[in-house]
C-alpha cells in the first residue's frame, strides 16, 4: 500500500520535473540564438563586427546588480545621453533627438528610437562607436570615451576576442585547474590565515600536487597577466567572459609560447604546479608545492575576491 502511494506521488513529480526542466533549456538556447541574430543585424547595419557588440552587451549583463538573464539585450543607455539634454518630454523621434544632441537611434525601423528596445540600443551603440572608426583601436578609444574605465575596456576587448575565436555565445564548458589524472588534494581554505598566498586573509584555494603536475585553464578567456610577483611567484591571470579574473599562483613554469593576450579554453595547459614565490624572481621551495587558485569578480565599479571552492568542486565533477 505504501509503495503504491509512493509511486502516485513520484510519477507525477518526475513528470513535473521533466516539464519544468526541458522548456527552460530550450528557452536558454533560443535566447542565445535571438541575441546572435540581433548582433549580426547590428553588424550588417553599422559594419562594427558582431563580437564587439556582443561583448558590450555581455559586459553590461554581468554588471547588473540582479542579472536579468531572461532579458535578450542588456545594454542600457542613460536617458540624458539617449534623448539629449533639453528633450525633457523624451520624444522618441530621431530628428528631435538629434536636435537635442542625443545619441538614440531607431534600429528596428518603427520610426521610434526607444531605449527599452534591444535592437534600438544595439544600433545606437554601434552607430556611436562608428563615429570613432571601425578598426580595433578606434573601437578601444570609443569604449574608453563611453565607459571612462580601463578595466572595462580591457574586459570588453577580451570578451570580444573570445567570441571572435569560438564564433558562438554559449561557452559553458569548464575544467578543474589541476590534472585529475595526477594525485592532488584540497580543502576549503577560504579566509584561512595560514594559507599560502601572501595575503592577509587567504583569497583562494590551495590545491596540493607534485611538482610538474599540469595546470589547466578552467574557463574560456584571455591571458591578462603573466610573470613574477613577490608572493604569488610565477603567476598567471585569465579574464573570462563573465568578467571574472582567475588567478593561478606559485607555478613551476609556464607552457611554452603562452602569451599575454592569448585566448584560452577549458583544459588548455597553462603551466605546471610549483612552489615559487616569497622572494626575488626564481625563489622556490619555501612551502610545499601547490596551485593557489583565486577568483575575482568585477562589476564595473569595483573588484572583489570570492570563494572558488564550490566552483572547484563542480568543475572537478564535470572533468572526471
Ligand atoms: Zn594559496
Amino acid at each position: 500500500m505504501i509503495y503504491k502511494r509512493f509511486y502516485f506521488i513520484l510519477i507525477p513529480l518526475l513528470f513535473m520535473c521533466f516539464c519544468i526542466s526541458s522548456p527552460i533549456h530550450a528557452k536558454e538556447e533560443s535566447i542565445f540564438k535571438q541575441r546572435m541574430a540581433l548582433y549580426k543585424k547590428t553588424e550588417a547595419l553599422t559594419s562594427i563586427p558582431w563580437y564587439y557588440i556582443a561583448a558590450i552587451d555581455q559586459y553590461e549583463r554581468n554588471s547588473q546588480k540582479e542579472p536579468l538573464n531572461e532579458k535578450v539585450i542588456s545594454v542600457t543607455i542613460d536617458d540624458n545621453l539617449w534623448y539629449g539634454l533639453g528633450n525633457s518630454a523624451m520624444i522618441k523621434d530621431e530628428t528631435v533627438i538629434e536636435f537635442f544632441h542625443g545619441i538614440g537611434k531607431d534600429g528596428n525601423g518603427d520610426n521610434k528610437a526607444d531605449p527599452n528596445n534591444g535592437e534600438d540600443t544595439l544600433f545606437t551603440i554601434g552607430n556611436w562607436i562608428l563615429h570613432y572608426g571601425p578598426t580595433k583601436d578606434d573601437i578601444k578609444i570609443a569604449l574608453w570615451n563611453y565607459y571612462k574605465r580601463d578595466l572595462t575596456v580591457q574586459s570588453i576587448m577580451s570578451t570580444a576576442k573570445v567570441f571572435k575565436k569560438f564564433q558562438k555565445l554559449e561557452l559553458k564548458d569548464r575544467e578543474f585547474p589541476v590534472s585529475t589524472k595526477h594525485n592532488y588534494s584540497y580543502n576549503n581554505t577560504w579566509g584561512d590565515r595560514r594559507g599560502f598566498g601572501g595575503l592577509r586573509i587567504h583569497e583562494g584555494t590551495d590545491i596540493f600536487a607534485s611538482y610538474g603536475t599540469p595546470v589547466k585553464s578552467t574557463t574560456y578567456g584571455v591571458v591578462e597577466m603573466k610573470g613574477w610577483n613577490l608572493y604569488g611567484g610565477w603567476r598567471l591571470g585569465i579574464r573570462d567572459i563573465n568578467n571574472i579574473y582567475h588567478y593561478y599562483g606559485h607555478l613551476n613554469g609556464y607552457e611554452d609560447d603562452l602569451k599575454v593576450g592569448q585566448v584560452v579554453k577549458p583544459g588548455d595547459i597553462l603551466g605546471s604546479v610549483g612552489s615559487s614565490g616569497y622572494g626575488p624572481p626564481g625563489t622556490s621551495g619555501k612551502f610545499p608545492p601547490h596551485l593557489h587558485y583565486g577568483m575575482y569578480k568585477d562589476n564595473g565599479y569595483s573588484e572583489w575576491s570570492f570563494d572558488p571552492y564550490p566552483y572547484l568542486k563542480r568543475w572537478e565533477r564535470m572533468t572526471k
